[in-house]
């Protein structure tokens, strides 16, 4: 994956794409407003941080121009969040098959190979997940502490719930809510406890490879031993993680990775749970990783539909929707930024009309509560899905 030789394939794209520019105004195409989808791009205005500065910085590497990278260069690859609207876009209205944030994670990884990467502040990330199996130097005997006391997970269940770091540290009520609609629902769950460690998502955002493979390995081993023929997913980066990255590094995945919006959905249809209607103005932010990089859009929508909440729809909304600015390392290394993407975001929620914020994703969720005590004005509860579920019991 670090190789540059694999971006030789993109070759006839690259050059194509410096003479395109289509997808710089994409969105006036289709929408009735002019609104950019690329944070980096709203944000820095040059073109060397849209799609094609990138595109123009993989062919220079691949033509062997870039002998050591300036601090500029290293700025316009880890200020791209990964959020792949430029993907979106250009798929559709250029028509190219590319795979543009492919080629950014390789262009990182292939940075760091070289020892010009990653940013200091990602560092942290491989030698926390490496010591603790978690991102945010925490210690792993606390990885289950957010464990209500009321709920007794079984083991050998078919069906085991994949906490992930975020929520089992940083925004734990996500946790607590998924395991307590499992049970509303009387479905027998396993957790994998000790033995659950970091995806590894924050490390191949940041083109750290090099512990990857282990943690896929474990992850997947320990889950086949256990039995697990479903695992469900309450966050939307994990997800993605298992069911695009894994396989892409060549692992078989022996279940069926689920988002938890897919899982609570056939929950809803099957009346497994009954619930109460939620009269709130709310508004739904498509998770990067869930939306464009997984494709799932309906079932989030579906949930909020059986919960009767008072739906405003942003105008930057599923295969457009406008990142949360935290992804790919950027909320790490350029806090001032990713704040400044998140507020443009939560200004499009109060454009609306709404004053609930719902999502399904913790990063996001993390990012939108942290950006908001700078905004206390703003007025916006933010919620995961899996919490209006369980208000809803
Ligand atoms: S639409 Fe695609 S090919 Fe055209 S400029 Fe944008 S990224 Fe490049
Ligand atoms: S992935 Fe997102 S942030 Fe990166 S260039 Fe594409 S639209 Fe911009």
């Amino acid at each position: 994956m670090s190789d540059i030789s694999s971006l030789e394939k993109y070759l006839p794209e690259l050059v194509h794409c410096m003479k395109c520019h289509i997808c710089y105004s994409a969105n006036w195409q289709k929408l009735d407003d002019w609104r950019i989808l690329c944070p980096q791009a709203a944000k820095f205005g040059y073109e060397s941080y849209y799609a094609a500065g990138k595109m123009e910085l993989a062919r220079a590497f691949l033509e062997g121009r870039i002998k050591e990278p300036t601090p500029r260069l290293l700025e316009v690859l880890y200020t791209c969040t990964g959020c792949g609207g430029c993907r979106e876009q250009c798929t559709e209205l250029s028509g190219l098959k590319i795979d543009h944030v492919d080629l950014y994670e390789k262009m990182k990884a292939y940075i760091v190979s070289k020892g010009w990467g990653p940013l200091e502040k990602h560092k942290k990330f491989s030698q926390s997940v490496a010591e603790n199996h978690n991102p945010y130097v925490e210690p792993h005997k606390n990885r289950f502490d957010w464990m209500p006391k009321d709920v007794k997970p079984s083991s050998g269940e078919e069906i085991v719930y994949f906490v992930g770091c975020t929520s089992s540290y940083r925004q734990q009520k996500i946790a607590q809510a998924t395991v307590k609609v499992l049970k509303a629902a009387n479905i027998p769950f396993s957790i994998m406890g000790q033995e659950e460690w970091c995806c590894g998502s924050p490390l191949i955002r940041t083109g750290q490879l090099d512990i990857v493979n282990n943690l896929a390995s474990h992850n997947i081993e320990t889950l086949k031993s256990m039995g697990a023929k479903t695992v469900i997913f309450s966050c939307a980066g994990c997800y993605r993680t298992f069911k695009e990255d894994y396989p892409k590094l060549g692992f078989e995945l022996p279940f069926k990775p689920r988002h938890t919006t897919q899982f609570f959905l056939n929950l809803i249809r099957d009346n497994k749970l009954k619930l109460k209607s939620l009269p709130k103005e709310l508004t739904y932010h498509d998770p990067c990783h869930l939306g464009r990089h997984a494709k799932v859009y309906k079932q989030p929508r579906r949930i909020l539909k059986a919960l009767k909440v008072n739906y405003h729809e942003m105008p930057r909304n599923t295969t457009d929707a406008f990142c949360c600015g935290a992804g790919s390392g950027v909320r790490a290394a350029y806090p001032e930024y990713s704040k400044w993407v998140c507020k443009e975001r939560l200004d499009e929620v109060k454009e609306v009309g709404a004053s609930v914020l719902a999502s399904a994703c913790p990063f996001c969720k993390n990012n939108f509560v942290e950006t908001l005590k700078d905004f206390p004005d703003l007025k916006i509860d933010v919620v995961d899905i899996s919490e209006l579920l369980e208000e809803a019991l």
